[in-house]
């Protein structure tokens, strides 16, 4: 919980981005009921429910417990786990990652001294794709074929290679040597890379073996475009751009609808991205149709894709403007997706900027917008 200008914000972390259909069912309700009726994904891909009502979070708690979603409060800050959400998905997945995020997760909660944890500490487990690289996570693994993943340590490719029977332990445990190494420094770093030899240090109580060596070898970090693809058993696999990552109560009901009719093949069919979407997989005839009609993006060339922003008004006191409402107006007159991410903020701290590259559509105090350092007015602003 964070206090915001329009009342009680609610992060809920979802190791891996996976939600059931219920779940997410239970979120949108509790947002209707508590908050301002919205779900807001992030660039972690948790949620978040704002403009909770005095006395809504312990209401809200109890119902997150009750769904799974709160599995330990005194952890729950540090739950910070992405997984590539097409994992096990498609041609490009060495290995279905999403067992061992949920691992991590299990691990980190059952370790007393975890909880000390700073919440910006991230882990990451990539399925060999390399799409998490412009999260710079503090411990990730990246497999490189169906049995062993490659330990990186604050993004940076260690060359040690780890059997993935053993990752979630090694992953646990380079943690725990980050809290050690942070203590011994007498630092008070919330990220690996903020200690003096961070990496290697960290590597060096792992007792693993090899030095930090910077390779990092293909990494797109760039995301998922919304579309359509088949999976390796030629089940239909969406991947749904939330405009702004934020949905409202019927697209929520739309996107469980459309999971819970889903063909499971008993992997979890709901996944959240970092990049304000949601892979839905196994879907069934019609579904494109319905979660069209209620907003959500399917089309790779909308402009839509790869655009982001942040509260901004009312909900933080430090905006200089409606920046969601402005890109709403503004957006949907982009010809199409310019490939580029742009990400709109309120002032100069940037909340929720994408990792790597972006155009940078910021807010000025006597109104407009900087797009990239030149100054124009809120309807001049264009991705290109
Ligand atoms: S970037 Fe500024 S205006 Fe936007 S949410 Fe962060 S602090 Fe608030």
């Amino acid at each position: 919980m964070h206090e915001a200008a329009d009342g009680g914000l609610a992060r809920v972390r979802l190791p891996g981005g996976v939600l059931s259909a219920e779940q997410l069912r239970l979120l949108a309700a509790a947002a209707v009921e508590l908050g301002d009726g919205h779900l807001e994904l992030t660039s972690r891909a948790n949620v978040q429910i704002r403009a909770l009502q005095p006395g809504a979070p312990v209401e809200l708690s109890d119902r997150l417990y009750a769904a799974g979603l709160l599995p330990s409060i005194s952890h729950e800050r540090v739950r910070n786990v992405l997984a590539s959400p097409l994992s096990g998905l498609d041609q490009h997945s060495r290995y279905d990652v999403l067992p061992v995020a949920g691992e991590v997760d299990r691990l980190l909660c059952a370790r007393p001294g975890l909880a000390g944890l700073p919440g910006r500490f991230l882990f990451a487990l990539d399925d060999g794709r390399g799409d998490l690289a412009s999260a710079k996570a503090d411990v990730g693994l990246r497999m490189v074929d169906g049995e062993r993943g490659e330990l990186l340590l604050a993004g940076v490719a260690t060359g040690v290679l780890v059997a993935v029977e053993q990752a979630a332990e090694v992953m646990v445990a380079a943690a725990e040597a980050f809290l050690a190494e942070r203590a011994e420094q007498q630092s008070e770093a919330w990220r690996l890379a903020e200690l003096t030899a961070g990496p290697k240090r960290v590597l060096a109580r792992l007792r693993l073996g090899e030095q930090p060596t910077g390779r990092l070898g293909e990494q797109t970090g760039r995301g998922l475009a919304a579309g359509r693809l088949t999976d390796l058993v030629g089940a239909e696999v969406l991947v749904v751009t939330v405009p702004l990552g934020v949905l409202d109560a019927e697209q929520a009901a739309v996107l469980a609808e459309v999971a819970e009719q889903a063909d499971t093949q008993q992997r979890p069919v709901l996944r959240v991205t970092p990049w304000r979407s949601v892979v839905v997989a196994g879907v069934v005839e019609g579904a494109v149709r319905r979660l069209e009609a209620v907003g959500l993006v399917l089309e790779p060339s909308s402009p839509w894709n790869g655009v982001t922003s942040c509260a901004g008004r009312p909900g933080c006191a430090k905006a200089l403007a409606d920046v969601r409402g402005d890109a709403r107006r503004v957006v949907p007159g982009w010809s199409a997706a310019s490939g580029r991410r742009v990400h709109w903020a309120g002032c100069e701290r940037r909340c929720g900027r994408p990792g790597g590259e972006f155009v940078d559509v910021l807010a000025l105090a006597g109104g407009g917008y900087s797009v990239d350092g030149v100054v124009m007015e809120v309807d001049e602003v264009r991705a290109q």
